[in-house]
């Protein structure tokens, strides 16, 4: 059987994750490289081009530098058909770049771009934490918080890609500004930036880690018994909650993935969330359904493998 070698590639707004795999799923080449900076269209696409022909050369695969396919995926407004990303703020992109053609004219095969929580959800579903699901929903929770959605069987992206927004959702009429031009968005009130915002607000500057206010640096406090800090995390968990019982209301999915730097290898705050999720729930879409909340099992690369599965067919 002929073997076949795919390139995918997740770029953040500091780093370019690439990994080569070939039909069988196996991982040939993995390497993380600095993303340009600035980091321009065209400079991010020459980077990526390079490090593929590197690579082919160096691994001595020379069908690596004309791969089958390359499957992109990056935080932002990506519209998968026309391969366009309207809007990365990561990236600092606000006028529509069209990534799949610039990366094409570097490496001629076909360019898949989606936007990375949708291929997130396509890979916890295909080989991470919500295996065996049919509706699962992926939720990031991170500086910001993100979302793809996994409905009946295939990648739910609405009209123009733009589904799974769940980070700018307007649930809490409180006056706080979203770098989406909005306010009161939920991430503006439930993630890792929030929280720094939270703690800046509660706490007296004097008292405050010199100015450094991190996500880790609040769950430290918590667990040292400070009762800001504490209080700070039960709002941010039950923000969080009414998010994710609003998912479960609206879709009814089985499975909720939750993955991000918030709620990493924090099970407690994880366990918080939940029961939030199943108090604000309607109850027919979290008791009468088998219904979970789990972590996310592939970070960082849930992109990478929901792209592998869009780019070779297993998904749609
Ligand atoms: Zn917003």
């Amino acid at each position: 059987m002929n073997n076949f070698f795919y390139w995918m590639v997740d770029i953040g707004g500091t780093k370019i994750l690439l990994l080569l795999i070939d039909s069988s799923s196996r991982v040939l080449f993995r390497k993380r490289i600095n993303t340009p900076q600035p980091s321009n269209p065209e400079a991010v696409a020459g980077a990526i081009a390079k490090t593929i022909k590197e690579a082919a050369r160096s691994e001595s695969l020379p069908a690596a530098a004309s791969p089958s396919g390359i499957g992109v995926c990056t935080a932002g407004f990506v519209d998968n058909h026309l391969g366009l990303v309207h809007q990365s703020p990561n990236l600092d992109w606000h006028d529509p770049v069209p990534l799949g053609s610039l990366i094409k004219e570097e490496i001629d095969c076909p360019v898949q771009i989606e936007n990375d929580t949708n291929a997130a959800v396509v890979g916890e579903v295909q080989y991470g934490a919500a295996r065996g699901h049919s509706n699962a929903v992926y939720v990031t929770l991170s500086t910001g918080i993100g979302g793809g959605f996994y409905l009946n069987g295939r990648l739910y992206r609405g009209t123009g890609g733009f589904a799974g927004e769940i980070g700018h959702t307007k649930a809490f009429g409180k006056g706080r500004p979203c770098k989406c031009g909005g306010t009161d968005c939920l991430e503006t009130w439930a993630s890792g930036s929030a929280l720094a915002v939270s703690a800046r607000e509660m706490w007296d500057e004097g008292e405050l880690n010199n100015g450094h206010i991190s996500t880790a640096w609040v769950f430290d406090q918590a667990d040292q018994g400070n009762t800001i800090a504490q209080s700070i995390l039960e709002h941010a968990a039950e923000n969080i909650g009414l998010g994710l019982s609003n998912l479960a209301t609206l879709l009814n999915p089985s499975c909720i993935v939750v993955g991000g730097g918030v709620a990493a290898n924090r099970s407690d705050f994880l366990d918080k969330v939940t029961c939030y999720t199943m108090k604000h729930a309607i109850k027919p879409a979290v008791e009468i359904t088998s219904f979970e909340i789990v972590a996310a099992a592939l970070e960082p690369e849930a992109g990478i493998w929901g792209m592998y599965s869009l780019i070779t067919g297993r998904v749609e």
